[in-house]
């Protein structure tokens, strides 16, 4: 279960047994203790992040969470903490990178999909390509006012 799509299909509803807090296709007996961590974790960083950031739980053998940034129902971006403390962020599920905090972690991901940013760029000026035009355009009018 990829952990950027919350589930929500039958089956992945967590069902509270004693201590037990568990879906029915995990089955790894995720105890009530650990959820209750996740969701102080995850909010006690979506706190620290900003209110555009919501906190997200999951259990697939063990609780699990991310806090995640959406804009007009597009996740944005996502930001975790990994084994040994370090802070993960995603950026569309393709820019990466990890960091002893959870800005750091998020900055230089958005470092990473700037120099993409700029590969593209530089591409689609090279080839002269007529789908890069808006952006080309848009690039030397934004020049010109500086
Ligand atoms: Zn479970």
């Amino acid at each position: 279960m990829s952990k950027k799509e919350p589930h929500h299909s039958r089956g992945w509803t967590p069902v509270r047994r004693g201590k037990i807090y568990c879906s029915p296709m995990c089955g790894g007996k995720c105890t009530y203790r650990d959820y209750q961590r996740a969701v102080k974790d995850a909010a006690k960083l979506a706190k620290r992040l900003g209110p555009k950031w919501k906190p997200h739980m999951w259990d697939n053998l063990g609780w699990h969470w991310q806090v995640m940034y959406f804009t007009h129902g597009v996740l944005r971006a996502s930001i975790w903490r990994g084994y040994g403390g370090h802070y993960h962020a995603s950026i569309g599920g393709v820019y990466t990178a990890h960091a002893t905090t959870p800005e750091a972690a998020l900055y230089a991901a958005l470092k990473e999909l700037d120099a993409s940013i700029a590969v593209q760029y530089e591409t689609c000026s090279a080839l002269h390509a007529l789908p890069c035009m808006k952006l080309l355009v848009r690039n030397e009018v934004g020049s010109k006012t500086h």
